[in-house]
């Protein structure tokens, strides 16, 4: 491995990793040397993935908390950096609903923007503080295409993901003078649970495939080497910016 993409003895915590985006991006930067923690709701399913990620050899622990929960989210933190210092977070639970403005429920609209603002914030806050003691640290948060362009029905969802592309500039803005990168991932259409609906609707399937310059949709692995390369030494003068893995969706009308 080059040394530019070394993550050996680094500690890297990625939130909504109990599966998706987040399992792949774990298991990635796992193999390219770092000790991952993984994260969700759901105490047993997490760590189910991190055993399985520790069958294959990788260091890998769980730690269940939601990251909704300020004070849930303090206290994983504190748990998790007693054992180590975390430097490298990965901000990737999210969620998506789907619904027409005018019957958008009120209670839907506060889940998406807790679940996909307030805990880039919260936890963001949270390990950056060591980060900024230490002086030294990568934050990747994972926005999407909708950072980007807008689509009817997801009016929550496409506000929050423009959240998170600003608030990746304001958090570089911060705490670039610390030496630490903060940087977004903009996944285009991926294969994943989150979509199932969307993959096996034929009319949506053949839109995104013909509106996509690749011409398909992704495979979650397909995150993992922007993953890597913004958690390591190899972007080190990049900040501020939002990598788009879209297969050159937002580059084209
Ligand atoms: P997913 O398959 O639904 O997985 C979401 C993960 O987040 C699960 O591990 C889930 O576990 C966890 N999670 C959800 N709410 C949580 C909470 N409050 N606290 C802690 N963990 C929570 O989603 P995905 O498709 O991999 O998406 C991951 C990220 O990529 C999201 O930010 C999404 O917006 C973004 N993205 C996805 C796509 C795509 O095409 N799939 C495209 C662009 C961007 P539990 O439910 O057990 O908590």
């Amino acid at each position: 491995m080059h040394s530019l993409f070394d993550l050996s003895g680094r500690k890297a915590l990625i939130t909504g990793s109990s599966q998706g985006i987040g399992l792949a991006i774990a298991r990635g930067l796992a193999s390219a040397g770092a000790e991952v923690v993984l994260n969700g709701r759901d105490p047993a399913k997490t760590e189910a993935a991190a055993q399985a990620l520790r069958t294959a050899g990788f260091m890998a622990t769980a730690s269940a908390f939601d990251v909704t929960k300020v004070a849930a989210v303090r206290a994983a933190v504190e748990a998790i950096e007693a054992a180590g210092p975390i430097g490298i977070l990965v901000n990737n639970a999210g969620i998506q609903h789907r619904a027409p403005m005018v019957d958008f429920p009120e209670a839907e609209y506060h889940r998406v923007m807790t679940t996909n603002v307030d805990s880039v914030f919260f936890v963001a806050q949270a390990v950056g503080r060591g980060m900024v003691k230490r002086g030294r640290g990568k934050i990747i948060n994972i926005g999407s295409l909708m950072s980007e362009l807008g689509r009817a029905n997801i009016v929550p969802y496409t506000a929050s993901k423009g959240a998170v592309k600003l608030m990746t500039r304001a958090l570089c803005a911060e705490w670039g003078k610390h030496n630490i990168q903060v940087n977004g991932i903009g996944p285009g259409y991926i294969e994943t649970e989150m979509n199932k609906a969307l993959i096996d609707d034929t009319v949506f399937n053949a839109w995104v495939c013909g509106r996509t310059p690749a011409g398909r949709w992704a495979k979650v692995d397909e995150l993992v080497g922007a993953a890597i390369f913004l958690a390591a030494p190899a972007s080190d003068y990049i900040n501020g910016h939002m990598l788009m893995v879209d297969g050159g969706m937002s580059a084209v009308v």
